[in-house]
C-alpha cells in the first residue's frame, strides 16, 4: 500500500487535485512507499491567497511574540527528534545520526531567529538636523517562497522559513518531491508551536509549481537551493518577474593537503567529508589535492584501506553505519556512469565500489565507495558534480598549483586546507575565491549566526543564507525623516534638503 501524501494549506493537510504524483522511495529497499502530489498552478495560487490573507496580522504581531513561536518550535523539534530522523532516513537514505544532524542544523537556525526582536531593530539618528530625527525600520516583504533540494529535507527548509516567518512574512515552501514527509511534519510542528494558519504553506510539486511561484505577482521573494542549472534558471526567471531572488547551486569542494599536514587527521577528514551521507552534501569534499608526490603517495596508501573498510548499510542497521544508499535508482545510474567514464578517461580507480550489493537489500540504491587517483582537470569526474560516494585525487606539485586549481574551478562553495603552517593557511584564506573555507576543518559549514553561501557558480544573488543576511533578505528598509514640532509652517523649501 503506498501512502498518498498531501499539501499543507491554511493549517490543514489538503489532498492534491492535479492528478499528478511523484513516487517517493525507501532508497534502502528500492520500494515506492509514498506518492507525493504535484501541485497545479491553481493549487499554488490557492496557497498564496491563504498566505496573503494571513500575513498582515502576523506582521502586526510584535516580534517578541513571533519569536516565542520559534522558541516552542525548538522544544518540539527536540521532543520529536527520533520520529523526524526516522522519517528522514527512510526517504533520504542517510544514517540516523546524520538525519539528526540534518534536523539540528535547522533547529540552530530556529534558535538564531529567536533573536528576531533584536535583529529587526532599526537604526535611529537623533537630531540629524535642526529638530530633525531620522530612523530606518526593517519591514517584512509579504509572501516569500522557498524551493529546496532533497539532500537536507529538514535543515534547508528551516534555513528558509524560520527567518522569513520571524521577520513577519508568510512563507510558501516547495520542498523536494523526493523526500517531502519531513517538511510536512515541520509545518505541523510550527502550527503546534502557535503559528497562525496560512503563515507556513507547504506546496508539494515539481517544475509546474516552481514556475507558478516564479510567475506569481504576490510572491515578493524566492530562496532556492539545488543544482546549478536550476539555480540559474530560477534566478533569471524570478529576477525577470521583479522578485528578490537568492539561489544556491552545486559544488565541487577541494581539500588541499600540504606536505606538513597531519596525514592521519587529513585521512579521517577525507573519509568523513567525502563519503558521509553517500557524498550527497553540497559541502562534501569531492576532490583531494595533495601537494607533492610524496604527500600524494602516502595519502593514497593510508586512504585506500580506510575507504575499503567503510560500512555501508540501511539506516536501520545501527548507529555505526558510515553511509547508506543514494536517493534514487537514477542517481545510482548517473554516479556509476561517471565512475565508468573516469576509468575510460584514464583515472586510476584505487577503490572500486561499482559492484557493491547490499545483502538482503538487492533492490536498494546502494553504491560502494570509490576512490580515484591521478585525476586531471579535463576529465568528466573532475568537471561534474558527482554527488555520490566518489572521491577524486588530483596531484599537484606546489601550493600555487593547488590554489590555481581551486581558483579556476567553476564552483566556489566550500574548500579546506590541511597544514600546520599558519602562513600557508592564512594566504589560502585570503586569496581563494570560495565562499566558505576550512583550516584543518573539512566541512566548514558556518554556524547559524554566521552566513552560508558560495561564490562563482555555487550561488546567484547577493545575500547569504541564515545569519544576519537572512533578515536582510526577508525584509526591506524604510527610512523616515521627521521634523517636530516646527515643520512646514516655517514656509516651503525649494532646494534639496541638506543637513548643514
Ligand atoms: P535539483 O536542482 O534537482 O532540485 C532542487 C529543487 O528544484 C527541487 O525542489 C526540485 O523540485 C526543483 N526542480 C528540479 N528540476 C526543476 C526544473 N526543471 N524547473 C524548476 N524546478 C526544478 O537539486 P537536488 O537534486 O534536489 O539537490 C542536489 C543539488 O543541490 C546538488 O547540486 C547540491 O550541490 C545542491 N545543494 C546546494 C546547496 C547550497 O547551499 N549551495 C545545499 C544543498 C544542496
Amino acid at each position: 500500500m503506498t501512502i498518498e501524501l498531501t499539501h499543507w494549506i491554511n493549517g490543514k493537510h489538503v489532498k492534491g487535485t492535479s492528478g499528478r504524483f511523484a513516487d517517493v522511495y525507501n532508497p534502502a529497499t528500492g520500494e515506492v512507499e509514498k506518492k507525493c502530489p504535484l501541485a497545479s498552478v491553481e493549487e499554488l495560487n490557492a496557497a498564496v491567497e491563504g498566505a496573503k490573507a494571513a500575513q498582515p496580522a502576523w506582521a502586526a504581531t510584535n516580534p517578541q511574540r513571533r519569536a516565542r513561536v520559534l522558541m516552542e518550535f525548538v522544544r518540539l523539534l527536540h521532543r520529536d527528534m527520533d520520529k523526524l530522523a526516522e522519517a528522514l532516513s527512510r526517504e533520504h537514505g542517510k544514517t540516523l545520526p546524520d538525519a539528526k544532524g540534518d534536523v539540528i542544523r535547522g533547529l540552530e537556525v530556529a534558535e538564531f531567529c529567536i533573536g528576531a526582536p533584536h535583529l529587526l531593530k532599526g537604526e535611529y539618528t537623533d537630531g540629524a538636523g535642526p529638530g530633525i530625527d531620522m530612523y530606518s525600520m526593517r519591514q517584512p516583504l509579504g509572501v516569500a517562497a522557498g524551493i529546496t533540494p532533497f539532500n537536507f529535507p529538514a535543515m534547508i527548509p528551516m534555513w528558509k522559513f524560520c527567518p522569513a516567518i520571524a521577520a513577519g512574512n508568510a512563507f510558501i515552501l516547495k520542498p523536494s518531491e523526493r523526500d517531502p514527509s519531513v517538511p510536512l511534519m515541520l509545518a505541523e510542528l510550527m502550527q503546534e508551536a502557535g503559528l497562525p494558519d496560512g503563515i507556513l504553506q507547504v506546496v508539494n510539486g515539481d517544475k509546474e509549481a516552481v514556475d507558478a511561484i516564479l510567475d506569481h505577482e504576490d510572491i515578493a521573494a524566492v530562496g532556492f537551493v539545488g543544482s546549478t542549472p536550476i539555480a540559474q534558471y530560477v534566478y533569471a526567471r524570478g529576477c525577470a518577474a521583479g522578485k528578490r531572488v537568492q539561489c544556491f547551486g552545486g559544488a565541487k569542494n577541494h581539500m588541499v593537503i600540504m606536505p606538513d599536514a597531519d596525514l592521519d587527521q587529513a585521512v579521517d577528514a577525507l573519509v568523513g567529508a567525502g563519503y558521509g551521507a553517500a557524498g550527497e552534501r553540497c559541502m562534501a569534499i569531492s576532490v583531494a589535492v595533495p601537494v607533492g608526490k610524496e604527500t600524494a603517495d602516502r595519502l593514497i596508501e593510508k586512504l585506500a584501506p580506510r575507504v575499503e573498510a567503510l560500512k555501508i548499510a540501511p539506516y536501520t542497521a545501527g548507529d555505526d553505519v558510515d553511509f547508506g544508499p543514494v536517493v534514487t535508482a537514477e542517481a545510482k545510474r548517473r554516479i556509476l556512469g561517471l565512475v565508468d567514464k573516469g576509468v575510460e578517461q584514464g583515472a586510476k580507480l584505487v577503490v572500486d565500489g561499482r559492484g557493491f550489493v547490499m545483502q538482503g537489500y538487492e533492490n536498494g540504491f546502494f553504491v560502494g565507495a570509490c576512490l580515484f587517483d591521478n585525476v586531471t582537470p579535463d576529465m568528466d569526474i573532475y568537471k561534474e558534480e558527482i554527488f555520490g560516494p566518489v572521491l577524486s585525487t588530483v596531484r599537484v606539485n606546489s601550493y600555487e598549483e593547488a590554489l590555481n586549481l581551486v581558483m579556476t574551478n567553476q564552483y566556489g562553495n566550500g574548500t579546506a586546507i590541511f597544514t600546520r603552517d599558519g602562513d600557508a593557511a592564512r594566504d589560502y584564506c585570503a586569496r581563494v575565491n570560495v565562499g566558505m573555507v576550512g583550516v584543518n576543518v573539512p566541512i566548514p559549514v558556518p554556524l547559524a549566526y554566521h552566513t552560508f553561501g558560495g561564490w562563482k557558480k555555487s550561488a546567484f544573488g547577493d545575500l547569504n543564507q541564515h545569519g544576519p543576511d537572512a533578515f536582510r533578505f526577508y525584509t526591506r528598509t524604510k527610512t523616515v525623516t521627521s521634523r517636530w514640532p516646527s515643520g512646514i509652517k516655517d514656509g516651503a523649501e525649494f532646494s534639496i534638503p541638506t543637513m548643514r
